[in-house]
């Protein structure tokens, strides 16, 4: 058991740093009607020293945080240890970021807050599509069409970003079904869409926010829009700006309750764009973003920064511990951003299936042995520094 093996955390004083003041005022930890608790009278290490945290982590959700439906036991404990419950007494800034999305950070913060038992607040938390906030001025006085998830709620997640003129290919299915006529609108469907004339209404971008559920109307669209330059049913013409197409999640396959893996978005996009180099002979440019995109990970790198300075830290990011469950697509992601990797065993990845396909930095068998292990492995050398400090 790897966390039999793990090191103890010793008390600051029996290390000798009397200026890193033991948790006192802390209360005890515990979760009660799935209520946040919030331990505000943990001192931080800023009291102290100026300067970046020790240490910062990115939690993947699925398979770390929460498996099914269900709260993985060690993530409570994991987190009480981050928000101020450890022999440092010090709150360690976290976020998360998943591959997941379909509905708006704060509907999604609120439930975790309600599962995890401690706050999430939209600030720590990044799903796929949260990039796209980014896109918002760009295109915020232009026409997109959004892609999956249920029904029109991309819609509303693109509007909280700031886009303003937002349509789903049921829209375009509602002014005239014959674009797509295997297919008939449910009354939810018709109930969701708005009434639009795409005749007369360029689309300038393509935003796959999340996985298209009616495959085969939204490859469609999606070429429709392309070919006839922004506007569906046009003559087939060359647009005059590009029309922008852009996925959120590059992931051909993930776990859901079922027994194999699933088509995920990046099915999606291979038979999007398998169909449009059947019909022009090439690929259409695109834009990925997700899990292990670079430009991900620098976005999280931003916000993490963002959410250090709201719990008053300054100064450049620290050791960030990327704390996984899927060695195909976090470890390539962490390890181009230079981030430590934890690899836990609650999830995708099984220990008896043989090694990694990447190999993480760490193997914990859950997430609150991972976490105790990367704090020991950073806040270590505190202990080095205050010896030496001593020694003088
Ligand atoms: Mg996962």
């Amino acid at each position: 058991m790897l966390a039999s093996r793990l090191p103890q955390i010793p008390h600051p004083r029996a290390l000798g740093l009397s200026s890193l003041k033991a948790f006192r005022g802390c209360p005890a930890h515990s979760i009660q009607n799935g209520a946040p608790i919030t331990l505000t009278k943990c001192r931080t290490l800023h009291e102290h020293s100026s300067g970046r945290p020790p240490l910062a982590f990115v939690f993947d959700i699925d398979g770390v945080l929460i498996r099914g439906p269900k709260v993985i036991p060690a993530a409570k404990r994991a987190l009480a240890m981050l928000e101020g419950n450890n022999e440092w007494g010090i709150k360690i800034p976290y976020i998360l970021l998943t591959n997941g999305g379909g509905v708006g950070e704060e509907y999604r913060c609120h439930r975790l807050t309600k599962q995890l038992g401690f706050e999430i607040r939209p600030s720590q938390y990044i799903q796929a599509h949260t990039i796209l906030k980014t896109f918002a001025p760009k295109f915020a006085d232009e026409h997109v069409l959004v892609l999956g998830g249920k029904l029109d709620r991309v819609r509303e997640v693109a509007e909280g970003y700031g886009f303003k003129n937002v349509y789903t290919t049921l829209d375009v299915h509602a002014w005239n079904p014959s674009v797509w006529p295997f297919h008939e609108l449910t009354s939810d469907e018709r109930h969701s869409a708005k009434l639009v004339d795409f005749s007369q209404t360029p689309i300038s971008a393509a935003l796959v926010f999340h996985d298209p559920r009616n495959w085969s109307l939204d490859i469609q669209i999606l070429c429709d829009i392309i070919l006839s330059g922004g506007i569906i049913g046009g003559p087939y013409r060359a647009a005059e700006k590009p029309i922008e197409l852009i996925f959120c999640n590059p992931d051909l396959l993930w776990r859901s309750d079922f027994s194999r893996p699933r088509l995920g978005q990046g099915a999606f996009k291979e038979a999007f764009q398998a169909v449009y180099k059947a019909l022009t002979g090439s690929e259409y440019p695109y834009i990925q973003y997700g899990k292990p995109t670079e430009a991900t990970y620098r976005f999280a790198e931003k916000v993490l920064k963002a959410h250090m300075g709201q719990l008053g830290w300054k100064g450049k990011l620290p050791p960030v511990g990327h704390t996984i469950d899927n060695p195909e697509s976090d470890i390539a992601g962490a390890n181009a951003a230079g981030w430590p990797s934890v690899l836990v065993h609650t999830g995708v990845y099984e220990p008896s299936q043989g090694p990694p396909s990447q190999r993480p930095t760490y193997e914990a068998d859950d997430v609150e042995a991972g976490v105790r292990w990367a704090i020991e492995r950073e806040m270590g050398d505190l202990k080095a520094r205050a010896a030496a400090d001593l020694g003088n």
